[in-house]
């Protein structure tokens, strides 16, 4: 059975003995152990940490750069690898396991930039003879708790900034695919980064609370569920930790009378559908306004009809299993509500065997018309491949819809009316919004955050967010001795 140990200063090792199971969620069958890490681990991780920062901080953020072009490079050559361990572990289909890789790869490329970003602020005579500058210097050793669903990509939009601003990282991976994240950490080594800036502990939340709660740890960048984003954020704050906490989400299509209903479908489709809904910007709410309804409905549940949905080897697959037996059962549970609490079940998923992967985690695309705002499976994350379609009288009507939900994370609208979309864009109390775009992810040199319930903290990820986060301000004020005047001032100095 394959290990998967921790990544401490340049060597793959632990000191536990203690494992938890990794799955082919294709298949439902174990096919590694990921260890559990303890205190000596824990202790060996923090010191080579603190060590790496005294060098790192203090070499030029050019020299920092330069590993980080070189890195990007090697990530570029090994995608594939990468792709096919986030697939093997999450379940996702290839394709899409190289996607998220790639969306990764594009905060490297932002992070060689940072440098600009760095710069500070000068302002020459802010009293005679007196200049005054800003500079943002790096905090420490910084933290990321990372979930399964995007076991490369989640990971790279904080590390690559922590570590481009000067600071050391540890990454504690999802002990569902940790695998990734190991590699990853490893490929950086190979790009010239020196031991110990970027650390790999595995484990679970028992490791995050001892995160948490080390004096040594600066910050703390989390994504996750609710729940836990909540719990992390009040915990880091306790303990003194700049947060940023990220959780769950329930994002809405709108799609207007006047929209291209071709696109609509597609949008829906894919964000409904890919990765097995297993997406913190998955459209997990059609909301059809007007007399569009009817048509909408009729047209995603027939392409639903014919999405492939099998394991990550075929390369026709379009949609793969959910990632564990747990997690199946908790979707289905959904679905058995949904029903119970009166939404009319267009398509099952339910019931689906793929031969040979009896025992995987296979949930097929399911759809529900008349959802209504009580209903659970309109009101919770499902964070599988279920969609429900909200019916709305007007624009006015959806938006409310929007607005009222208790997470903020991304939302979008598909119309050709210029004044409505500019509307919604302005008014959508929402994070990420899209116009006749499904998932408005932020390019990695924009930031990417909810609102609401959707993120705990003050910081998005990425982009100048990103900088912010993991620098912390100073500002200096300096006269030269030349142009000091003789004797004490007690009055507050003006000009
Ligand atoms: P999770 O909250 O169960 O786990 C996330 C991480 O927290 C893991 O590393 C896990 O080991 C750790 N953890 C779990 N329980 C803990 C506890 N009680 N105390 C401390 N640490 C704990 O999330 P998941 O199931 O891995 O991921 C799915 C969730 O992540 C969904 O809710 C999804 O919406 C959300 N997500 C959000 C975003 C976003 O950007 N907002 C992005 C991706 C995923």
């Amino acid at each position: 059975m394959k290990k998967i140990k921790n990544y401490i200063n340049g060597s793959v090792e632990s000191f536990s003995k203690e494992y938890l199971p990794v799955f082919d969620p294709s298949k439902g069958e174990q096919i590694a152990e990921v260890v559990s890490s303890n205190n000596k681990d824990f202790e060996k991780i923090i010191n080579s940490s603190q060590k790496a920062f005294y060098d790192w901080s203090e070499i030029t953020p050019l020299k920092r750069s330069r590993i980080i072009a070189k890195y990007k490079e090697i990530i570029e050559k090994n995608i594939d690898l990468l792709a096919a361990l986030v697939s093997e572990e999450h379940g996702k289909t290839f394709d899409d396991a190289k996607g998220s890789v790639t969306r990764g790869l594009e905060v490297v490329e932002f992070a060689i930039g940072i440098p600009h970003l760095l710069k500070g602020e000068f302002s020459q005579n802010v009293g005679t003879s007196i200049d005054s500058w800003s500079i943002r210097q790096p905090l420490g050793i910084t933290v990321g708790i990372t979930p399964f669903n995007f076991p490369a990509m989640v990971p790279m939009w904080m590390y690559p900034i922590a570590i481009a601003c000067g600071n050391t990282f540890i990454l504690k991976p999802s002990e569902k695919d940790p695998s990734c994240g190991l590699k990853l950490a490893e490929l950086f080594s190979e790009a010239g980064l020196p031991d110990g800036v970027m650390n790999v502990i595995n484990g679970d939340k028992h490791i995050v609370n001892k995160l948490i709660e080390n004096e040594k740890i600066k910050s703390i960048s989390f994504v996750g569920s609710t729940p836990v984003a909540k719990h992390i954020y009040e915990h880091s704050a306790k303990f003194g930790k700049r947060v940023q906490a990220l959780g769950g989400a329930k994002n809405h299509l709108i799609t207007m009378p006047d929209a291209n209903i071709e696109q609509a479908v597609d949008g829906i489709m894919g964000a409904a559908f890919g990765s097995a809904g297993e997406r913190c910007m998955a459209v997990s709410v059609a909301v059809a306004v007007g007399d569009i309804a009817d048509e909408l409905v009729e047209n995603i549940n027939d392409k639903a009809q014919t999405l492939k949905v099998a394991p990550w080897t075929d390369e026709q697959a379009q949609m793969g299993p959910v990632i564990s037996k747990e997690h199946k059962n908790k979707v289905i549970n959904y679905i058995d509500k949904g029903e119970k609490e009166g939404a009319k079940l267009i398509l099952d998923g339910r019931n689906l065997n793929i031969q040979g992967y009896e025992k995987g985690y296979f949930v097929g695309p399911t759809i529900f018309d008349h959802v209504t705002q009580n209903m659970t499976i309109y009101k919770e994350e499902i964070f599988g491949p279920v969609l429900s379609v909200v019916r709305a009288k007007n624009y006015q009507e959806a938006l409310e819809l929007v607005n009222n939900h208790k997470f903020g994370n991304g939302t979008s609208i598909y119309t050709s009316d210029g004044e409505i979309s500019r509307h919604f864009t302005t008014n959508s109390k929402i994070g990420m919004v899209g116009v006749n775009v499904p998932i408005p992810v932020p390019m990695a040199f924009h930031s990417f955050g909810g609102w609401k319930e959707s993120l705990f903290g003050d910081h998005s990820m990425h982009g100048v967010e990103g900088v912010r986060f993991f620098t912390k301000l100073k500002t200096v004020t300096s006269r030269w001795p030349d142009s000091i005047q003789k004797g004490p001032e007690f009055k507050m100095p003006t000009n």
